[in-house]
């Protein structure tokens, strides 16, 4: 059998949807059992000693991007920003007043959205009220997402003051026909002038976002795609599978006219991209990001240290983060907690001097210990089950046959290795320790 032949039958049995496990259990499974006084006892249960992380939702954009997934609004007016900062200062002020004194921070994260919708002040004076409630100090680091369309040098000076140590770049695709489509036109040059300016500034640390599965891409178009991304040399790159969830996104039906890659293809751009990143000497990190060995991402993986939450991949150790703003979720060791999705929802809840807490999950022990179990084996692509017995049913092995038959994965006692065959298909063997998860269409976008 040649290699595509493979690739198809090993896509017809598997290329299914399944959750990304950012979290366990996954958003889809969040319900409303959960309450205003259960999140004040989470918040009171963190050890004043202990640095937490911090997660801003700045739910904005100049332009609405077809294929965005996000929840963020276009706004024609800075009017709707003004009064969302007022409540997300609020929000943060009612957290603050509720945890054991100033929380020491290792991570603040602005995203969105397009946190660089806001004004540079706004910024700014947001960092200043976390500081009242937060310990904000030279070991926090600042990341913020950021829109290279619209990032001017008044914005890029605010980043310097605030003390911004990584900045993420949306760039998805560099090729005009895909950028037509997706309805985000951004040239090459203009994002190299971006890259510039920041380094000008001294912010030094830039990650960008890449797209497989958009419409008109090709291999040829991402091959291109990828080989000019690395010319700017960032630290990381995320190549993100495209995730089509038009029940969800109606936005995104407008995608449809145009030709847009099956699994085969994906697994295919999926390949090529692979192989321009290496040849450009970044390290593969997880199922979907990149790095130079020197990058910390890197560092964390060689030392198997790497973790996984709802931003993705980090090196970020804190055992909690709190969200801030409509539809951000904050993480618990033993629950996940999200605020309500719709503004008048947010706003009603912060006017009346309460949480805007709308939905989540306690985990039981059982789930936190298969929370472990899913994010070594999405960060490291192998676990020794030994340390999980007690967590995982007893029809594991019974999921895990045909992955073992395909050679997809390995059993050497214990230990469970996915193959380099396999590693496409990593979420896949995660499924398998998951008692939530149900095949089912229109749930989560597929594995490829
Ligand atoms: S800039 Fe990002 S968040 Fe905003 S619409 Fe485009 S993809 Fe969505």
């Amino acid at each position: 059998m040649d290699k595509l032949d493979n690739i198809n039958e090993l896509l017809c049995k598997y290329n299914y949807a399944v959750p990304r496990y950012t979290s366990f259990p996954p958003a889809t499974k969040f319900t409303q059992d959960i309450s205003q006084s259960d999140y004040t006892a989470l918040l009171k249960g963190l050890p004043s000693s202990n640095a937490v992380s911090l997660y801003v939702h700045i739910p904005f954009c100049h332009e609405l991007c077809l294929y965005c997934g996000c929840n963020t609004k276009v706004l024609n007016s800075y009017s709707p920003v003004e009064s969302y900062i007022k409540l997300l200062l609020s929000e943060i002020t009612l957290v603050g007043e509720s945890t054991n004194g100033k929380l020491p921070v290792n991570l603040l994260h602005f995203g969105g959205g397009s946190p660089n919708y806001l004004k540079p002040n706004d910024l700014k004076l947001i960092v200043a009220h976390i500081s009242e409630f937060f310990d904000i100090s030279k070991q926090t680091s600042i990341d913020i997402e950021s829109d290279p369309r619209h990032l001017g040098g008044e914005m890029i000076k605010a980043f310097v003051d605030i003390g911004v140590t990584r900045i993420s770049l949306g760039v998805q695709d560099f090729n005009h026909d895909v950028q037509i489509a997706i309805n985000r036109v951004q040239p090459f040059e203009q994002v190299k002038a971006c890259v510039k300016k920041l380094r000008d500034n001294g912010i030094n640390k830039i990650n960008f976002d890449l797209i497989i599965g958009l419409p008109n891409q090709t291999i040829e178009t991402v091959t291109d795609t990828a080989h000019l991304a690395a010319s700017l040399s960032p630290d990381r790159l995320a190549v993100f599978p495209y995730a089509h969830v038009p029940w969800m996104k109606k936005h995104q039906k407008l995608l449809e006219k145009y030709p847009m890659a099956d699994g085969k293809e994906r697994f295919l751009m999926n390949e090529a991209v692979d192989t321009v990143l290496k040849s450009h000497d970044y390290k593969a990190i997880g199922t979907d990001h990149y790095a130079k060995s020197s990058d910390s991402l890197a560092v964390a993986q060689n030392n198997g240290v790497l973790r996984r939450n709802f931003q993705g991949y980090t090196v970020d150790i804190s055992e909690a983060i709190i969200g801030f703003g409509h539809s951000s979720i904050s993480s618990f060791k033993s629950a996940y907690v999200q605020n309500t999705i719709t503004p008048a929802d947010y706003r009603n809840a912060i006017n009346n001097g309460e949480f805007p807490v709308n939905r989540g999950v306690k985990l039981s022990e059982n789930d936190q210990g298969l929370s472990r179990l899913i994010e070594e084996l999405m960060c490291n692509f192998k676990v020794n089950l030994e340390g999980y017995k007690d967590y995982i049913g007893s029809d594991y092995s019974d999921k895990l046959a045909t992955l073992i038959q395909d050679g997809l994965v390995i059993m050497d006692g214990m230990q469970l290795i996915i193959t380099d065959k396999g590693k496409p298909f990593t979420r896949v063997v995660a499924s398998c320790f998951d008692p939530y998860f149900e095949k089912q269409e229109n749930q989560h976008a597929k594995a490829i």
